[in-house]
């Protein structure tokens, strides 16, 4: 019998009575390795409901106590990072290396929801009138409910859950179908840290349990990070439902390379922006957009003699610095955009088709080689839309303001970067530019876990970025409270509106 993977509820792993399993993939192999249960409507409920019933007692754990229990969990996902790495790893196809960074991404911002204590601090204002006192605190909104990507399986539902646990929620994880394990992992070194059942809960499943979860009276709010239609599609629907949502969708990240940027620096960043973890990051870069025809030529010298020496490889192997795509279908659809970029008449300096795997038992594996396009134009398909695989493409720009208009034209407005050497060149992009996370000769400019992360235009639907303080105020309602004691000075009934 194929090894399968089920839920956790109520601080236990629950089988799954779902008649529909998917499979689950090692891409380095190109073998289905497990099956994962796609959840019913009933078990989605039962998750719901064990959070329900542990939310009164939780919320009303003390925000010290609450940050002790996070602490241990801190310490033992530190101590079980190797592990977890391994297990994103083998389902994901990420080398092992970018696993680790991934997990410790995580748990920065486990470690930031620490300070809970901190963070719930409210604020007053002694005498907002004559012997009147007002202040604001936060109280957690209930159930709350994380639908996420499969590529990041640990540290996207680490941007969410512990910042909603911080702050008095209860959580229901629905992860990707494609890499369901990990999530797993955590939840028993969470019951081990010693957060109560159903305090966090994880529900495998498709379209059928996150829909359970958008129309779920009990669930308060919805986290979401995937691909913009499905972005789109969970905010409309979880706010007919009356639910607050945060939905993070795709992303086409642009370089602008200045005529004098350091190049060899340059090639660096872009190397590991556009090609680590395979091209499948929202933040990584897809567009370099080099400013002068001369830029644009030596950069292409660089990046063609690097490609060649691009290491590919399975995610166990410690000299791979990219793995496989995620599964045989993406691998079709990256191949696919490819094509359609030749067809349009971008013109394919290197071409990852063309890559085969050596090494003996991954021949089947679903491996691609880096690409790069040069002379792409701003209409074509290979500019407009999110490959999410390792292809790069070079659009020429004539001057600054050119770059700076294609990229504030785009549809999408996740992340961007600039290098240069000329801080005036540096501040007017940063002040210009309409794009939600800004580096400035930093070509992954993720934002720390106390800063917040999310993007501008068709990649956040909702008002709050996630974790850091925007994290705390998705996860809170702002309650103000205005009082007086009574005085012994006795002043009439008011009929106008108050003053004070
Ligand atoms: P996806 O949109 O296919 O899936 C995301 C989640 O939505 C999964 O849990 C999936 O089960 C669920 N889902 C899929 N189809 C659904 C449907 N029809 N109805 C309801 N739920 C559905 O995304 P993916 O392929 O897993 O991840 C890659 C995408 O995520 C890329 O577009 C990438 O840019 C994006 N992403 C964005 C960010 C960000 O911060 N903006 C971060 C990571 C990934």
């Amino acid at each position: 019998m194929k090894n399968q993977i089920h839920n956790f509820i109520d601080g236990r792993i629950s089988e799954s009575c779902s008649e529909r399993f998917a499979p689950v993939y090692n891409p380095a192999l190109g073998e289905v390795t497990a099956e994962v249960a796609l959840s019913t409507v009933a078990e989605v409920e039962a998750a719901v409901e064990s959070a329900r019933k542990a939310f009164p007692a939780w919320a009303a754990t003390t925000p010290l106590r609450r940050a002790r229990i996070m602490n241990r969990f801190r310490d033992l996902l530190e101590q079980n990072a190797d592990e977890l790495a391994k297990i994103i790893s083998a389902e994901h196809g990420k080398v092992h290396s970018d696993a680790l960074g991934e997990v410790t991404r995580g748990l920065e911002v486990v470690e930031f929801a620490c300070g809970a204590p901190h963070l719930l601090k409210g604020e007053f204002t002694e005498n907002v009138g004559t012997n009147i006192d007002s202040h604001s605190i936060r109280q957690p909104l209930g159930v709350v409910a994380g639908i996420t990507p499969f590529n990041f399986p640990a540290m996207v539902p680490m941007w969410m859950f512990p910042m909603a646990l911080a702050c008095g929620n209860t959580f229901v994880l629905k992860p990707s179908e494609r890499d369901p394990s990990a999530a797993l992992f955590y939840a028993e070194l969470m019951n081990e840290a010693g957060f109560p059942p159903g305090v966090f809960n994880v529900v495998q499943g498709d379209k059928q349990a996150v829909d359970a979860l958008l129309e779920h009276p009990q669930v308060s709010a919805v986290s979401f990070v995937g691909s913009t239609p499905i972005a789109q599609y969970i905010y409309a629907t979880g706010a007919a439902h009356g639910k607050r949502v945060q939905a993070l969708g795709g992303a086409k990240n642009h370089m602008v390379v200045m005529p004098d940027a350091d190049l060899d620096n340059t090639v660096d960043a872009l190397m590991g922006a556009a090609y680590g973890s395979a091209g499948e990051r929202c933040m990584a870069i897809s567009v370099v957009v080099a400013v002068g025809e001369e830029t644009a030529d030596a950069l292409r010298e660089r990046l063609v003699k690097r490609l060649q020496a691009l290491k590919i490889g399975p995610g166990t192997d410690p000299g791979a610095e990219m793995g496989p795509l995620v599964t045989a279908q993406h691998l079709e659809k990256v191949r696919g955009y490819i094509d359609a970029g030749e067809a349009e008449g971008a013109e394919l300096v290197v071409d990852g088709r063309e890559f085969k795997m050596q090494q003996s038992g991954f021949e089947s594996g679903f491996f691609i080689g880096g690409t790069l396009f040069d002379h792409v134009k701003p209409e074509m398909k290979i500019h407009r839309e999110e490959i999410f695989g390792p292809v790069l493409a070079m659009v020429r720009a004539r001057d600054f303001a050119e770059a700076v208009q294609l990229i504030n034209d785009h549809e999408f407005g996740n992340g961007t970067a600039i290098f240069t050497r000329d801080g005036d060149s540096a501040r007017a992009f940063a002040h210009q530019i309409q794009v939600g996370m800004v580096g400035v000769n930093v070509p992954i400019p993720v934002p720390m876990a106390f800063h917040s992360f999310g993007g501008w235009k068709a990649s956040l639907f909702g008002d709050h970025h996630m974790h850091g303080p925007e994290g705390v105020r998705f996860y809170t309602k702002l309650k103000t409270i205005t009082s007086r004691w009574p005085t012994g000075i006795r002043e009439g009934a008011d009929f106008v509106m108050p003053t004070m």
